[in-house]
């Protein structure tokens, strides 16, 4: 832009220039050539006009996009600086408050996935039950951004899931 931006000064200094000629002249010869010479120094000056309107745009762009993540960057500091990285007894790696307001409440946990990309997720419970590496049965949860599931809590040896046959309706 600033290439242009000088190119746009010279050109306008020199339609300067041809006016106090033309202001000046006696001799016809003189007053067409100075004539002609500034019609081509307003054309010069029109296009590096809409050349200039075209990269003050473009660069409003870019300030606006940088704006927007700069407050985006900011918001995940804020919201990030809540939750400590946590390695559930599963072995699945998540992010979980660093400390629960109220000790009635229940702590919910985010993608980490997700937190590496500077979002914050909370993973939700799909109902589903799956066997873990070590044959204990865990919890699924899933990023409802990315995709991604997670073992989360293992269920209790007494509570082992036991698939159960779907019921008919009605009944036989
Ligand atoms: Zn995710």
């Amino acid at each position: 832009m600033f290439a242009e931006t000088t190119a746009a000064i010279t050109a306008a200094k020199e339609a300067y220039a041809l006016v106090k000629v033309l202001k000046d002249a006696r001799e016809q010869s003189v007053i067409d050539k100075a004539t002609g010479e500034l019609h081509e120094k307003i054309t010069e000056l029109q296009m590096l006009n809409a050349e200039l309107a075209s990269l003050y745009h473009a660069e409003k762009q870019v300030t606006m996009q940088l704006t927007e993540e700069n407050a985006q960057i900011k918001m995940f500091a804020l919201q990030s600086s809540q939750y400590e990285i946590h390695t559930m007894e599963s072995g699945s790696t998540v992010y979980r408050l660093k400390a629960v307001p109220d000790p009635d409440m229940k702590t919910h946990y985010l993608c980490a996935n997700c937190y590496q990309k500077r979002e914050i997720s909370i993973l939700q419970p799909t109902g589903k039950v799956i066997a873990d590496s070590a044959s204990n049965y865990c919890k699924q949860s899933l990023c409802p951004a990315c995709g991604t599931t997670f073992l989360m809590h293992r269920l209790p040896k007494k509570e082992k899931y036991i698939p159960q046959p779907i019921s008919r309706k009605g009944g036989w």
